[in-house]
């Protein structure tokens, strides 16, 4: 290659990188994580390829990150021996937003006044090292190719990239020519001190090496669900689900647990408090990463939990899946499918120990995750007995405004208890928001005669409710289909005095008119017992498609 030519950024990157020069300085140290987690995920991709293929090693089995600060120079170099880049790759991978982290982050961005904490929040990834740096050169060689290469930026102007002889045998030198004010950067005390705030717990080795000294570990390294609970922190476990999961909430819940038996696993799970972005974008990551007897196989493998599980985070290590695994081999494979199983049992069982002994903070684990938690009722026909267990309604009984402990939320199990003699079917309203619900006319009769109705508010209830049908012999009835059956329950006198047929013959007159002006537009036109404030509403027929659920696939057919 001649002259290396100076490329542009992608426009994004640009964005990007403008916010991340002016980032506050309390932020500034996540810098080293986001280029410590990149030399471990090389790591990680590397020792999962020479599985398959053992002589892109070439002979050194051994995977590490380095750091190594020179103060007199305010330089710092981290080193990693994993999988490295080839040119298309460097150009590829740190010329454009290539990676979601960023590509999120930047899709958050508008409000200047958070864009600085969403750095923290998202990690920007490796254009994090222009917080600290105004030069930034990056050796690199591909395992297994013979050329090596040099990319260098000044996070600014664009790139440049080029062949070089300084590139190491395989893997990443990452070399930051520190800001006048980041020095300090270059001092070990303070690497070690961050290695261990943000890096313990990553999947290899970080090393420093200052000047001749003996090169000092600084993290605790290694598999954390591998080691007893009794020997693990609150702490440890947050920042795992830190380092995995790039969170940063609390953990809701955390399960760390070993299977034994026909086949054997290990897991560390989180449920997280907080909603992650993607939960509802098709392009989602999996968030549960698969590993085999502590190797590091895959973190997008949607096998391992059902989809109506994917808030969960954190890491599933099998003894059992061979250790060159494809992905060919991880698809409708017998193991995979025992495993899932199993962690959705536990999962569950968790879920119902949570609801009964913390009610209230299951309301919130509710209320974040139960619209997912509910496609497990449409998809999954194993589970509905416990999914209908754990499942929290609002209704036209409860208290719409915050108050109670509880939330206004109620379970099908007191929904039961609250029905009056003669009522046999769970009467539901079904819309797209709850204080618009709860002003139908729909629920005036049902309101009249007491009738409890639960008002759902999320798009999956309108196919779970059919495809579930009953809980414990009682159907799911949309108060939107007419039906005779209010007359049944409770006995109410005064209410079939005024019956509508009683009320004369006018009444059929003015209905043959109705049904003449309206012919075309509705099927039928009825008198009906179930308003008692306004003079009309619509309804489904018995059999017909319920009408909010007819509003939904019209949308969807669009
Ligand atoms: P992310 O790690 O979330 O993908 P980054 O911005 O941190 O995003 O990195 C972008 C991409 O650059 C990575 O996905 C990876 O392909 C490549 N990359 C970054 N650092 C390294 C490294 N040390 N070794 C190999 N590839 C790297
Ligand atoms: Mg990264």
């Amino acid at each position: 290659d001649a002259e290396p030519a100076t490329r542009a950024f992608q426009a994004e990157v640009s964005r990007l990188l403008d916010i991340v020069a002016n980032a506050l300085y309390s932020n500034r140290d996540i810098f080293l994580r986001e280029l410590i987690s990149n030399g471990a995920d090389a790591c990680d991709r590397l020792r999962y390829l020479a599985l398959t293929e053992p002589e892109l090693l070439s002979g050194d089995s051994d995977f590490g990150v380095e750091l190594r600060p020179d103060a007199a120079n305010r330089r710092l170099e981290i080193r990693d021996s994993g999988v490295g880049m080839n040119r298309d790759e460097l150009i590829e991978n740190l010329g454009t937003i290539a990676h979601s982290g960023s590509a999120k982050f930047l899709s958050q961005l508008g409000d200047k006044k958070t864009e600085v904490d969403l750095i923290g929040q998202f990690g920007v990834g490796f254009y994090s090292a222009f917080m600290v740096a105004d030069k930034v050169e990056v050796f690199t060689r591909r395992a297994g190719e013979q050329h090596g290469w040099r990319w260098e930026s000044d996070g600014r102007s664009g790139f440049t990239v080029e062949e070089s002889e300084d590139a190491p045998l395989r893997g990443t030198r990452i070399l930051l020519h520190l800001k006048e004010d980041a020095g300090d950067y270059a001092e070990p005390q303070r690497l070690r001190h961050i290695v261990k705030t943000y890096s313990d717990h990553i999947s290899v080795a970080v090393k420093l090496v200052a000047g001749d000294e003996e090169p000092e570990t600084l993290n605790a390294a290694g598999a954390l669900w591998a080691r007893p609970k009794s020997e693990i922190t609150e702490e440890q476990y947050k920042q795992f689900y830190h380092d995995t999961a790039h969170a940063f909430d609390a953990p809701w819940h955390t399960l760390h647990f070993k299977a034994e038996g026909m086949i054997e696993y290990s897991g560390l799970l989180f449920i997280p408090s907080t909603r992650p972005l993607d939960l509802f974008d098709p392009g989602r990551r999996g968030g549960v990463k698969l590993y085999v007897k502590r190797v590091f196989i895959t973190d997008d493998c949607t096998e391992v939990v059902p989809t109506w599980l994917r808030f969960l985070r954190g890491v599933v290590d099998s003894e059992d899946l061979p250790l060159n695994v494809s992905r060919e081999l991880l698809q409708n494979n017998p193991v995979l499918a025992k495993i899932r199983q199993g962690l959705t049992k536990r999962v569950l069982s968790e879920l119902e120990k949570k609801a009964e002994k913390a009610p209230e903070a299951y309301i919130a684990f509710w209320e974040t995750f139960g619209p997912v938690l509910k496609e497990g009722l449409y998809e999954d026909s194993g589970q509905d007995e416990t999914l209908l267990k754990l499942a929290r309604f609002k209704s036209t009984t409860s208290d719409l405004g915050e108050g109670s402990g509880d939330g206004g939320w109620t379970t099908l199990a007191d929904y039961a208890t609250r029905m009056p003699e003669g009522q046999e079917a769970i009467y539901i309203l079904a819309g797209d928001d709850l204080e618009q619900l709860a002003r139908s006319p729909q629920l005036e009769g049902f309101r009249a005669k007491g009738i409890e109705v639960l008002l759902l508010t999320d798009p999956i209830d309108e196919f779970w409710t059919v495809r579930v049908g009953a809980y414990q012999d009682k159907p799911f009835r949309s108060v939107t289909r007419a039906g005779a059956e209010l007359d049944e329950i409770g006995k109410d006198e005064e209410s079939e005095d005024k019956s509508a047929e009683d009320a004369g013959g006018g009444i059929e007159a003015l209905l043959a008119m109705l049904r003449l002006s309206l012919q075309g537009k509705v099927k039928d036109v009825r008198a009906s017992k179930r308003l008692t404030d306004s003079p009309v509403c619509l309804v489904a027929d018995e059999g017909d498609i319920d009408l909010h659920l007819a509003r939904l696939l019209k949308q969807h057919q669009r």
